[in-house]
């Protein structure tokens, strides 16, 4: 049996040692400065929920807890080793199994992962939200957060939706690539960029037709049986692909749900095993890519870049120093905003249940990128990607840069000013 064991959520709150050492690394708590917004204040709420698991949620635990970011900066900072993360999970499962919410936020929290988690659904819907985004100030504050996140074009599908990989000449390993739902929708140019430089490096790709959503948009609202059906879906589609030396995420949100899949059948015998052989084999691309020697770089050296650090890579995976090192090795000069280690309030589908909190976030991440001089800026997540958009910041993925500098096209709105001459020496990089 899957689901939440509340026994294990008890023993986790229990770690806590009240010290506050999260507090300072809190977005929520630095914004409203209200200790119920900060990790140290939500265990204490989760410890009285817990307490009587049959009691409904009282309405003040599901502002705070609602409020949280899922951003994981507080187990980064936790000396104690506290498992923020799955005593959340419990309380965000009991919170939709005891709590009653008004019918707009039950309908908006359906239809969020409803409509997220299916891409011709979703095109349609951009398609119709850009004519009505002349509207977004007559509308209610969720509503026009989430006509501000709609792109100015719907791209067409990509090479990875189209199952095209492309394909290496002599493959040196061989991995399945992971889509998702939401980004081949909003910038398939990332999967294809991940294709060529995956194909550039010598690695067959795989990408399974029957693979879905990662789970994790209906995870963080609470939907446990949803999640459990993608990640099930998942494991069979990729159980079916034979033997591959990794599951490559291009998406960091993904990776830390898909790395997670152990935990999430912990209860469930028949699937614990095959849960947890799908989640050792689950990778970050900035993660793989760098266990594999460098590419020739055609960029004249020192173009700056500011790497975003998005929340699911450096505390949900903890994975810091890899994409720095990749952005280096191919030429760009990268610098690093202050504040790296505070979310930009992106988070999944908070910046449309939280506008506020997560238009506060924003625009103070906005303000340290800015300040990096950078005007090209690097992340690993579409959420983050997306969330961050500013005129004056060209916000890309990772891939798309290190494709750009290993002979790919250039990432849309870049205009390459420094590529330099083809090496003289070394395998020339090429356009597939
Ligand atoms: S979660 Fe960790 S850092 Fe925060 S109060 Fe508890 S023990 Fe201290
Ligand atoms: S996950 Fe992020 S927002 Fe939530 S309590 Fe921890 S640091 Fe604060």
């Amino acid at each position: 049996m899957t689901g939440i064991d509340v026994a294990a959520a008890q023993d986790r709150i229990r770690k806590c040692v009240h010290c506050g050492f999260c507090t300072a690394t809190c977005p929520t708590y630095l914004i409203t400065g209200d200790e119920l917004d900060s990790p140290r204040g939500r265990i204490w709420l989760m410890k009285d929920m817990l307490a009587n698991p049959a009691a409904p949620s009282s309405p003040r635990a599901v502002q705070h807890l609602d409020r949280c970011l899922t951003c994981l900066s507080c187990t980064t900072t936790c000396p104690s080793g506290v498992d923020y993360r799955h005593m959340l999970d419990a309380a965000r499962a009991h919170i939709a199994s005891t709590h009653r919410r008004p019918w707009p936020e039950r309908l908006l929290r359906a239809a969020l992962p409803a409509v997220l988690t299916r891409r011709r659904l979703l095109r349609v819907l951009l398609r119709a939200g850009r004519l009505a985004r002349p509207l977004a100030g007559l509308l209610p504050a969720r509503l026009a957060a989430l006509l501000v996140q709609v792109p100015d074009a719907v791209p067409a599908i990509g090479l990875a939706e189209r199952r095209q990989p492309v394909q290496p000449d002599r493959a040196i390993g061989r991995v399945i690539l992971h889509q998702g739902c939401v980004q081949p929708v909003l910038r398939p140019a990332i999967d294809d960029a991940a294709l060529r430089l995956l194909a550039r490096h010598g690695i067959e790709v795989v990408i399974t037709r029957q693979s879905t959503c990662c789970g994790a948009l209906d995870h963080h609202l609470g939907h446990e049986a949803p999640a459990i059906a993608h990640a099930r879906a998942n494991i069979a589609a990729w159980e079916a692909a034979g033997p591959v030396d990794a599951i490559i995420i291009t998406a960091s949100g993904c990776g830390t749900m898909i790395k997670d899949y152990a935990a999430l059948f912990a209860g469930d015998p028949a699937m614990a095993a095959r849960a947890a052989a799908i989640a050792a084999k689950a990778r970050d691309i900035s993660e793989f890519l760098a266990t594999l020697p460098p590419l020739l770089s055609r960029l004249a050296p020192g173009t700056p870049i500011a790497w975003h650090a998005a929340c699911s890579l450096q505390h949900g995976q903890s994975i810091t120093a890899q994409p720095r090192r990749l952005l280096a090795e191919a030429g760009f000069d990268v610098r690093v905003p202050a504040e790296a280690h505070i979310c930009c309030g992106s988070a999944g589908s908070y910046a449309i249940l939280q506008p506020e909190l997560a238009g506060a976030l924003r625009a103070r991440k906005q303000a340290a990128l800015v300040a990096t001089g950078a005007r090209i800026v690097a992340s690993s997540n579409i959420g983050c990607i997306t969330h961050l958009v500013r005129s004056d910041l060209q916000i890309v993925h990772l891939v798309e840069l290190l494709d750009w500098a290993s002979g790919g096209p250039a990432p849309a709105g870049i205009m390459p000013p420094t590529v330099a001459p083809p090496p003289a020496t070394g395998p020339a990089p090429s356009d597939h």
